[in-house]
């Protein structure tokens, strides 16, 4: 088949099952947009065709990773000098910083985990809130470390540092602690001034998950948010959320190349090794071949700049109230949760009501947003991620909240 034909084909076979996610009325999961600079980069990514794993096979893949990886440390406000890793999503950035805390709790006590694997090592307990995002508990499964230690947290879901200081009280041994920014129900971010500061004087590593919610460090009015956060060790975040990067990028942030660089580095003559300093990706990054995806990320800060990124931010945020505020005018719907970020949870008085009420929206069409199930109650859930969601879709979600709550309640 002719290629142009081969691609006519592929279009129509795809359509009928393309989710609207690129849409400023989609409020599902947590998804984000597209920047037009951040797409066309990305094609360019793929025409490029470049292995960007080495500088050597790419030393334009390499400075604009590098370039881009040192204004995310500036406009999110993390320790310059930090290693910028850019992963498929925050999954594996999760996975790169929970890694490194690996081997840096068990190489202080003299076990090098590199060399002599997991079997026999003194065991490591990794804390982490009762509400994580699964993904946490995926990664630390890939790396051997099991099921974590569920340490109570508040009604927004935020971890309790009370709680956590009798866990680490409790703990003999290496430790890990695992803390987040921006709950995907609340968006609410976990205390992390107190709980940095218990975490190491037990000496453990803390790593954040920050999907979404690690860019209220991005704006002077919402960083009080996240205080306190810089003190971390690791800290994994999304470009395809909040940045609105195509899929799929995400970044692993790490404060001590050394420890990471140990954990993930490739060497073989052939390889020819960075000789500038900043590193390469492959030291960084669980992948040997790969794919610039740190480039649509120098492409959307470039076209942002520093006060077109914190505007994004804040923008979401302020969509995020209009919107609560909108549907809580409607007598049977109920906020759930204080709306401090990106995320609205609300319900329409019963688990079912909620249910019917979801279905309904889903099956109309006018906007999408996700069911879910939140400290034991049926939920509907608004993320608000995409740049381009503008007034109009505001009063077009709330229009279709008031019609699905009407249909509910009959
Ligand atoms: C989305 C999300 C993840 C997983 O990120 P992926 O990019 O889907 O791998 C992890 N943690 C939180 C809080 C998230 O919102």
């Amino acid at each position: 088949m002719a290629s142009a034909d081969v691609i006519d084909r592929l279009a129509e076979l795809a359509e009928p099952g393309l989710m609207g996610t690129p849409s400023g009325r989609f409020f599902g999961w947590v998804i984000g947009g597209t920047l037009p600079a951040a797409l066309a980069a990305d094609w360019l990514v793929s025409a490029w065709d470049q292995n960007a794993g080495l500088r050597y096979s790419s030393p334009a893949a390499a400075a604009l990773e590098e370039t881009a990886g040192a204004w995310l440390l500036d406009v999110l406000d993390l320790p310059r000098g930090s290693d910028v890793g850019f992963t498929t999503g925050a999954t594996m950035a999760n996975f790169v910083g929970l890694a490194a805390g690996r081997q840096f709790v068990l190489d202080r006590l003299g076990w090098d985990v590199s060399e002599r694997g997991l079997t026999g090592a003194p065991p490591v307990t990794v804390l982490v809130g009762a509400e994580r995002h699964s993904t946490v508990d995926a990664a630390l499964r890939y790396l051997g470390l099991g099921t974590p230690t569920s340490v109570a947290s508040d009604d927004q879901g935020c971890i309790l540092p009370d709680a956590l200081r009798a866990a680490l009280a409790r703990v003999d041994g290496p430790v890990v602690v695992a803390l987040q920014a921006g709950n995907i129900h609340s968006g609410a971010s976990d205390p992390f001034e107190e709980t940095i500061a218990l975490a190491h004087d037990h000496d453990a590593w803390v790593h954040v998950d920050g999907a979404f919610g690690l860019w209220a460090a991005a704006s002077p009015k919402l960083r009080h948010l996240v205080s306190g956060l810089e003190a971390a060790d690791s800290w994994a975040t999304d470009a395809h959320k909040t940045l609105n990067v195509p899929y799929d990028c995400g970044v692993a942030i790490v404060s001590r190349p050394e420890v990471i660089r140990a954990t993930f580095g490739v060497h073989a003559s052939y390889l020819v090794a960075d000789q500038l300093g900043p590193g390469d990706q492959l030291e960084k990054v669980p992948e040997l071949s790969r794919r610039a995806r740190g480039v649509p990320v120098w492409a959307a800060l470039q076209s942002l700049g520093r006060s077109g990124t914190v505007a994004l931010v804040e923008r979401l945020v302020d969509t995020a109230r209009a919107l609560a505020d909108g549907v809580e005018r409607i007598p049977t719907v109920e906020v759930l949760n204080d709306v401090v970020f990106t995320q609205v949870c609300m319900s329409f008085g019963s688990d079912e009501r909620t249910r019917r009420a979801t279905d309904r929206l889903i099956a109309e069409g006018d906007v999408w947003m996700s069911g879910s199930r939140w400290r034991d109650r049926d939920v509907l859930r608004i993320s608000v991620s995409n740049w381009s969601t503008d007034a109009a879709d505001v009063a077009t979600a709330i229009a279709a909240v008031e019609r699905a709550a009407t249909a509910a309640a009959e």
